[in-house]
């Protein structure tokens, strides 16, 4: 500690002998214009000293004696007469400490900027879930906002060089006279809560002040801040923020809800766009052909420029843009440290693989991401804060580290993230041709991925069975304004050939994977061609991912696959042959739809079944008809129909058919009721059970639900351990990943020590909605369980996935199944390929014979018909043969007596479990009460794909632990069921394909057991 210390002192002083002022001259305020002094003291009076020297000591050194917490840039705020400062609204400075303010304060000031300065527009984008508005202000000279439209149609043609013939030449003269859009977005994390406050500053700065570099910004570029991304989180955060300085000593609660479905998870969902916010985001980006889409974060000290990161990069950027990642992060480094500002670094090890970064729309869309982590208390408290060693350690990218120990405040970090953001502008101002240049050549080479490295397009099947699913796709495609186009005509293109799964030899394989066959895809199929300005992001989301096992990065930092096609479980055809863009096509300019009506009218209608999710829509919505599921595939009037199609009697015509059209599903009247086995469905009670510790990878399933117009009851493990009969109320309790791992954190919750921790809307909290409790401790408890368990054997069906499962199973919930063992097996966010084992279970109606599905971790189930394990006969596969004669696969003899005959080791697979022999049914004073009886025996419905298929997408390393194992297992506790998923079947919207195992479960949960109706 003390080494430490001495060592900063001597920098320090080294610093201030040699350098004097570390002010730049490129960044030096305008002497001429006055200093609002009262809100530049306050600056001074809330920013930390690094090494806790007093404020006196501080301001007598001039600011020439690093380090420091400040930087020449925002030690003062200029002065004006006529626009107002942050203090208007705040009261105090921005990154004052001890409060923040909600949103609607941001907007106010916002609004009176605009209102004060013909430099700053405020636009509102869109709502955000709970209706609240999400705001975007341009700020730059007054000239330049009133040429927005002109300036826009040249970023436009820049955009989309289709427009300019491919013209370089015809580019250059926009490339001159255009200038460029920078978008800064704040707290989309709604803890990291220094964002709004540093940006109502930055905005201000940008307006006012007359600096050379500062007027150099205004003139030369549009900054667009969007200064609360989370808005509804944001309004939580405060809430929560207030409740802690109304209650001082007392333990807050975590903030269980930050946007009204998911929380860090919002930082996931560029790819399936499934939330307001990041539609909103990449509408306006896109919408004002913006060059970089900045993100503000606050995580890691002091600064930390995260887009250079680590390997593997995205595999489908274009590498200009990795470059400009180098230069715009090793710039910042390099202009901060002469600021002496510590800890400012770029590289680290965050991996930029994947696409689901709000950031990481720019990187999609031809433009430039970054992200700033800056350091935050999570909230405005002045704390003392001790780093971790590999936080403050030295290393080649971080050679001016962060302090092992700070005093650190809101204003710091307002200081950090807007010091960081005007050197970037300042960089980019004077840099901007080249980027717009580069903007104009990453866009052309978009549009070139055919005569590049390719694909030339990717086609959907106009005759793929899964029509909804399609049409989704497609529609998360047009979300990301990727152009769509639908052939006109049948069309012919070579395809790879099937890979020859018998080739001997490696040349044999070699030739099978160069040979390509002609495959004819019908009038109506669907076409995204790669030669358009988008085809980066359409590229990244159809194709494939790959993960080497033994890349150097070992520590993915989130998924490693998300291939939609897979998920979505609707075929993309990766198409090279150019031949492709030559089909007759028409663009499709509309949101995609699947065409559904009613053919023919009679008095049963039948509805075929391809796991489309819109049939639990149907069923809800008409609520009245009388809906049976067919338990057998069967042929009617010449047509097909697998098992679990609908068969729809005493239905309002006019309404059935708006729904039809609605939802894109066909119905055909049949001239007589198919010779079919069948049940009837009902409208199942839902409950959607969440724990008070995490409820974010549930918010993915509600959001689903709500999505479908699925009607449920949103419950807590608090409301199960109250409510004795839950079978009266519910017929499903849905128990999706809580994200804990921990099954005695569901038990019992959060530790019982000092006071009650509310959840609850009050006037102090009027935003901490969508479930309430005035003591988020107790878990589910004895009591919950229970009557869970009283659920069950009464009739009800829990669905549990993930780590849900795995408290199912421990707790009881699930006789005769286990977690099977993962040693040496990793997975990271993988799709892998399923396989239906029992195609009779209505859990899989509509799913073929296999499918991919997305595991987080590579969870799987072993079964057994005994609840004890380690009594279980050995299988044949299992069985190593002793020392003895002969060679491995013979049988050894004792000497000198007549040999006996073994009986038969049962030969089973992974999925299933070891039959029963009579030493395991004999009386014994072990058994037979380990014995599960038959009739509740678990069993598999789908089981992982083999080894040498099971990866589709991703990382997978060790999957012989995984394969073959069970996927999803049906339980039985008395008269209901327990389905466990060890693949998460609902995730971030991007896994639609296997929502329809959950709804499945639902609409048939009366009916679980196949057979069980005459
Ligand atoms: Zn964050």
């Amino acid at each position: 500690m003390v080494r430490y210390a001495m060592s900063l002192i001597l920098a320090g002083c080294a610093l201030g002998a040699a350098a004097g002022p570390v002010t730049e001259a490129g960044y030096a305020r305008d002497p001429q214009q006055a200093v609002d002094q009262s809100y530049t003291s306050k600056i001074a009076e809330y920013t930390t000293d690094p090494l806790g020297r007093s404020p006196s000591a501080t301001e007598a050194m001039d600011g020439r004696e690093g380090p420091s917490f400040n930087s020449p840039l925002t030690s003062y705020l200029p002065a004006s007469a006529t626009v107002p400062t942050p203090a208007k609204v705040l009261g105090d400075v921005a990154g004052a400490p001890n409060m923040l303010p909600y949103s609607k304060d941001v907007y106010r000031y916002f609004d009176m900027l605009a209102a004060a300065s013909p430099r700053v527009k405020v636009y509102r984008i869109g709502k955000t879930e709970e209706g609240r508005d999400m705001i975007a202000v341009a700020v730059a000279d007054e000239s330049l906002l009133a040429g927005l439209k002109d300036n826009d149609a040249r970023l436009a043609q820049l955009a989309d060089p289709r427009t300019l013939g491919m013209d370089d030449a015809k580019a250059e003269p926009l490339i001159a006279q255009a200038m460029p859009v920078y978008y800064i977005t704040g707290t989309i994390h709604s803890p990291e809560t220094g964002a709004p406050t540093a940006l109502m500053e930055l905005a201000y700065r940008l307006a006012v002040d007359e600096a050379p570099y500062i007027r150099k910004i205004r003139s030369k570029v549009i900054t667009l801040i969007t200064p609360v991304v989370e808005v509804d989180g944001r309004d939580r955060m405060v809430d929560l923020y207030n409740w802690h300085r109304a209650n001082p000593g007392k333990t807050p609660p975590p903030l269980l809800y930050w946007g009204h479905y998911v929380a860090h998870d919002n930082n996931r969902d560029a790819m399936g766009l499934t939330l307001n916010l990041s539609r909103n985001v990449l509408d306006t980006y896109l919408a004002w052909h913006a060059q970089v889409l900045h993100d503000l974060h606050e995580s890691v000290p002091f600064l930390y420029d995260n887009t250079v990161g680590d390997g593997p990069y995205n595999a489908w950027v274009d590498p200009i843009l990795t470059g400009e990642w180098q230069q715009l992060g090793w710039d910042n480094v390099q202009q901060m440290t002469k600021f002496g500002m510590p800890g400012v670094f770029t590289h680290g090890d965050f991996d930029t693989w994947s696409p689901g970064y709000l950031m990481f729309m720019a990187a999609m869309h031809n433009g430039i991401s970054r992200l700033y982590e800056t350091f935050g208390n999570a909230g405005a408290d002045t704390q003392e804060r001790i780093l971790d060693p590999d936080e403050y350690a030295r290393t080649w990218y971080k050679p001016n580290p962060p302090l092992p120990k700070v005093r650190w405040s809101q204003r710091d970090n307002n200081n950090y993230e807007q010091t960081g953001l005007l050197t970037a502008l300042s960089y980019f101002a004077d840099n901007g041709t080249q980027f717009l240049r580069n903007f104009y050549l990453k866009s052309k080479r978009s549009i070139e991925k055919p005569d590049a490295n390719g694909p030339a397009a990717y086609v959907l099947p106009g005759d793929d069975a899964h029509r909804g699913a399609q049409a989704q796709l497609l529609r998360v495609l047009q979300a990301q304004h990727a152009e769509i186009s639908r052939a006109s005509a049948p069309l012919t293109v070579q395809v790879p050939a099937p890979r020859e799964k018998d080739a001997k030899s490696d040349e044999a394989k070699d030739k099978s994977r160069a040979k390509t066959v002609a495959r004819t895809f019908a009038a109506g199929s669907y076409i995204v061609r790669m030669d358009q300005p988008y085809s980066r992001i359409a590229d990244a989301l159809l194709d494939r991912q790959f993960w080497a096992p033994d890349d150097p990065q070992k520590h993915p930092y989130d998924d490693t696959a998300w291939s939609m096609g897979d998920l979505f479980g609707s075929e993309v055809v990766r198409v090279t042959d150019k031949a492709v863009l030559q089909a007759p096509m028409e663009p499709v300019r509309e949101a995609v739809r699947v065409a559904g009506r009613v053919h023919g009218s009679g008095s049963v209608y039948a509805i075929d079944n391809n796991a489309d999710t819109a049939l639990i829509t149907l069923r809800y919505a008409l609520k009245d008809a009388e809906i049976a599921i067919a338990e057998k595939a069967f042929a009617a009037d010449a047509r097909h129909y697998n098992a679990g199609a609908l068969l729809v009697r005493k239905v309002d015509n006019a309404a059935f058919s708006r729904k039809l059209a609605e939802l894109g599903l066909d119905a055909y009247a049949l001239t007589s009721a198919p010779d079919v086995p069948s049940h009837r469905i009902g409208t199942p009670r839902i409950a959607l059970m969440h724990t008070w510790i995490h409820t974010q990878t549930e918010g993915w399933w509600r959001m689903a639900l709500e999505k479908l117009g699925v009607p449920y009851s949103y419950i807590s493990t608090q409301t199960a351990a109250r409510e004795a009969d839950l079978k009266s109320k519910y017929d499903v309790i849905l128990f999706g990943p809580v994200g804990v791992g921990s099954s005695a954190a569901i038990l019992n919750g959060t530790p019982m020590w000092g006071d009650p921790i509310p959840w609850k809307v009050t006037a102090l909290t009027p935003n901490m909605g969508i479930d309430q409790t005035d003591d988020i401790r107790p878990g589910l408890g004895g009591d919950g369980l229970a009557h869970l368990q009283r659920f069950v054997e009464a009739g009800g069906v829990l669905i549990a996935a993930e780590d849900a499962a795995k408290f199912a199973i421990e707790m009881g919930l699930a006789p005769g199944v286990s977690l099977a063992p993962d040693k040496d097996l990793r997975v990271v966010g993988s799709v892998l390929k399923t396989v239906v084992v029992d195609a009779d279970s209505p859990v899989s109606y509509g799913y073929g014979k296999d499918f991919a599905a997305y595991s987080a971790e590579g969870m799987s189930f072993k079964i057994s018909n005994l609840i004890a394990r380690g009594d279980r006969l050995p299988t044949a596969k299992d069985y190593k043969r002793p020392t003895g004669r002969g060679g491995p696969h013979d049988a050894d003899m004792p000497e000198g007596r007549v040999g006996a005959e073994a009986p038969e080791l049962p030969d089973v697979k992974p999925w299933e479990a070891v039959p029963l022999n009579d030493e395991q049914l004999r009386y014994s004073v072990f058994g037979p009460r380990v014995v599960i009886p038959e009739n509740l025996r678990p069993h598999t419905i789908v089981r992982f794909a083999a080894s040498d298929e099971l990866l589709v997408s991703g990382l997978l390393q060790g999957g012989g632990a995984l394969a073959e194992h069970a996927a999803v297992v049906d339980a039985r506790v008395g008269k209901g069921h327990t389905v466990l998923f060890a693949i998460n079947p609902i995730w971030r919207g991007e896994t639609i394909g296997s929502y329809a195992l959950v709804f499945n479960t639902i609409l048939n949960f009366d009916r679980l057991t196949p057979g069980a109706s005459k």
